[in-house]
């Protein structure tokens, strides 16, 4: 088969509708309607981008038509950054979206990675993995580039393996264009970390909960007052914004009728102006589609919708939710496989319901966890407390729900 007819079949197979240009790569037919854009560094960035940590499955692996159509739609309406890293879908995050990038010009669109602090023991890891990560994802550079997850556990790691110097000779030699860090870690340590090197952009998780509840108000004015621009990660917590509790979805709806929740949880971190791009992970196009519009269509919010942002986020708090965002970076060391996002994620839909059969389904839905993978099974080991970016203790959340499920079954007896 000739190289032409190859790229084209390759195409078809991932797409089914590839336009091909000239020099083999896909043609990008722009709509009309166009994501709101800011400024970073002189590149016009848009402020919704695709992060690659909730890619869209089908039988267990990346739905590779689903992303291709994705991928596509994003970049005809101007949303053209992506964000992957290294252990996002089990390690195969950045193979799946280097595949699909490779069909369009390098220059239409940035991509973002992030170097593990935590697989780091030694200088020459760095340069390793990112060798390995160039290659999965089948360019020569990265627009930016972060050290992954600075957080207490990986401090260490970060400063001992002096991961920005070996990091600065790669952007010295142009594979790198940006360089920056995601953080997990207190205001203290972020302080520090901002003023150790001169970085061109930082990551923090910010959402109006954690704005309210944690800390995310310190650190974006630390970064903020350093003059070092934003990334949000994590802004729906992991989708808990978008699943509101009964009560804080009712208020939503009384307050701002034409938003939904999605929308106001991204337009509530877009007000803020060091940021200049929103990462969403996103599992299928029609949640790309809607965000997209978001973004479209985007008025920035005023001071009604920051307090509405507050009050939300107290009655959330208020029901005793788990501040769990499912990055399941807990399993990938939990030596009994427990699906510790999967009940947590459970026990928060138990807690913010208020239909009567709450506790039936809670218990309904436990039982239909595998066995194996129940809190019941965890033998108290810990190694999951320190992969968790939330710094949760959690085989005690694990003992609250188990105490959480008998009582609701015994309540149903
Ligand atoms: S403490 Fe429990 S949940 Fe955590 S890693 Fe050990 S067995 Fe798994
Ligand atoms: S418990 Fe922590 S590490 Fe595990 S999925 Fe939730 S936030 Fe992530």
């Amino acid at each position: 088969m000739k190289r032409r007819e190859f790229i084209i079949n390759s195409a078809l197979a991932l797409g089914g509708t590839a336009l091909l240009s000239g020099c083999g790569k896909k043609e990008i037919k722009k709509s009309e309607n166009q994501v709101v854009k800011r400024k970073f560094d002189n590149l016009e960035i848009p402020l919704i981008s695709l992060g690659c940590m909730r890619l869209p499955m089908r039988d267990g692996k990346i739905d590779m038509v689903e992303l291709d159509k994705m991928v596509a739609y994003a970049m005809e309406h101007g949303a053209n950054y992506f964000d992957t890293a290294y252990m996002y879908v089990e390690g195969k995050s950045e193979n799946a979206i280097g595949e699909v990038l490779k069909q369009y010009k390098r220059d239409s669109f940035f991509l973002t990675d992030k170097n593990p602090a935590y697989l780091v023991n030694s200088p020459s890891d760095v340069y390793k993995i990112f060798k390995e990560q160039l290659k999965k994802c089948q360019v020569e550079y990265f627009d930016n580039y972060m050290v992954h997850n600075i957080n207490k556990n990986t401090i260490g790691n970060y400063r001992n393996n002096d991961m920005y110097g070996e990091l600065l000779k790669l952007k010295k030699d142009g594979l790198i264009k940006h360089l920056g860090f995601s953080f997990h870690g207190d205001p203290a340590m972020l302080r520090e970390v901002i003023k150790e090197h001169k970085w061109d952009f930082c990551q923090l998780q910010m959402n109006y909960l954690d704005w309210e509840v944690v800390n995310a108000d310190e650190l974006y004015q630390i970064a903020d007052d350093a003059g070092v621009p934003v990334i949000v990660m994590e802004p729906l917590r992991g989708g808990v914004l978008c699943n509101l509790p009964d009560k804080a979805a009712q208020k939503l709806k009384q307050e701002c009728p034409d938003e939904t929740q999605a929308s106001f949880g991204l337009k509530w971190v877009a007000s803020k102006p060091r940021v200049f791009t929103i990462l969403s992970g996103m599992s299928n196009l029609q949640q790309l589609k809607e965000n997209v519009d978001t973004f479209v269509n985007y008025k920035p919010f005023g001071e009604k919708e920051e307090k509405v942002g507050h009050e939300i986020a107290q009655i959330i708090q208020s029901q005793g939710a788990i501040s769990c965002t499912a990055c399941k970076y807990c399993m990938e060391v939990c030596p009994r496989g427990i699906n510790i996002p999967g009940i947590f994620g459970l026990y928060n839909m138990y807690k913010g319901s208020t239909a009567p059969n709450a506790g039936f389904m809670f218990v309904y839905n436990y039982n239909a966890l595998e066995e194996s993978t129940r809190a019941d099974k965890c033998i108290k080991c810990g190694l999951c407390n320190k992969n968790c970016p939330q710094n949760l203790d959690i085989p005690k959340l694990l003992d609250e729900v188990k105490k959480a499920h008998a009582e609701a079954e015994k309540a149903m007896s």
